[in-house]
């Protein structure tokens, strides 16, 4: 069968072409300031609208993840140092862009003693020193488990912390790298114990069941989980992860609405939801 990289994605999944004054904006905005985004590391199809918005979702730690999960196309290998001038500069660019609502990821940095955690702290409280008004959501990665390191982002009071689980139980090993379901779900539930929005996503056609979607939302749901994403994953090459199907848009809002019934506060679910979509209506 040939790999569905390579056959016509559906009309649904066509998308807009980046355009307009906000967008160059955003663009010149982080490109001066040698900031990178998942927008463009991830190749978010989204980048059109929320650019033009005037939103991003800015990606700290450099631009060279140590992981390599099969799905995901930002840079993979050794990472240089960290920038120490790098949060001033996100700081700076959230101001210029006037945002109310500020979210940001990091590559995972595994060659670090403390994964990154004292980088993140510092990015969330630098945040709240200079910009008292903005609300901000930390996409974190997993500090392989260290619930101390995670401690020091969570004692920064970040608005929203999310943690992707990304695909269910049964493809977590074939599609994450290093990462576990269990370790996920033990972050998650650490964030949540300590009174903090937790949130995190999925990606569908990556071979899932239904049933096993339904699973992975009572496992979030069980450890506190409040906010849930659910997107179609659409593969970045034809060496990443092979996508199995694209899920139609009405399915997608099935699984929202069994997701509110099983209890979830928000729920974004279409195939262009990525978990930074629509993350302002997320802090409320
Ligand atoms: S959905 Fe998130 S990652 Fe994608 S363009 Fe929008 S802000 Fe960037």
């Amino acid at each position: 069968m040939a790999n569905a990289f390579y056959t016509r994605k559906p009309e649904w999944l066509k998308i807009k072409l980046p355009h307009g004054e906000k967008l160059a904006h955003v663009c010149g905005n982080l490109n001066g300031r040698a900031l990178h985004s998942i927008c463009t590391s991830g190749l978010c199809p989204n980048r059109g609208e929320c650019w033009s918005n005037g939103t991003a979702t800015f990606m700290i730690g450099g631009d060279t993840c140590t992981r390599n999960c099969r799905f995901c196309n930002v840079t993979t290998g050794r990472p240089k140092p960290l920038d120490p001038n790098e949060i001033e500069r996100v700081v700076d660019s959230i101001c210029d862009l006037g945002l109310k609502h500020a979210v940001i990821t990091s590559v995972d940095r595994d060659d670090l003693p403390d994964y990154g955690a004292a980088h993140w702290a510092s990015m969330v409280r630098r945040l709240h020193e200079r910009c008292p008004g903005v609300t901000v959501e930390t996409l974190i990665p997993d500090f392989n488990g260290r619930l101390d390191l995670l401690d020091m982002v969570i004692d920064e009071h970040p608005n929203v912390i999310s943690h992707n689980l990304e695909t269910v139980r049964r493809l977590t090993p074939d599609v994450r790298c290093h990462a576990t379901y269990d370790c996920s779900l033990s972050i998650i539930a650490h964030i949540a114990s300590r009174g903090i929005r937790t949130k995190s996503g999925i990606m569908l056609g990556l071979g899932e069941t239904p049933e096993e979607i339904y699973q992975t939302m009572d496992d979030l749901r069980a450890v506190g989980c409040e906010v849930m994403t659910i997107g179609q994953y659409l593969q970045p090459t034809e060496n990443h992860y092979e996508v199995r199907e694209y899920v139609h848009p009405d399915q997608f809002e099935h699984y929202r609405l069994v997701a509110l019934e099983k209890g979830f506060r928000y729920v974004e679910s279409a195939p262009l939801v990525r978990s930074s979509y629509h993350a302002e209506r997320h802090v409320l």
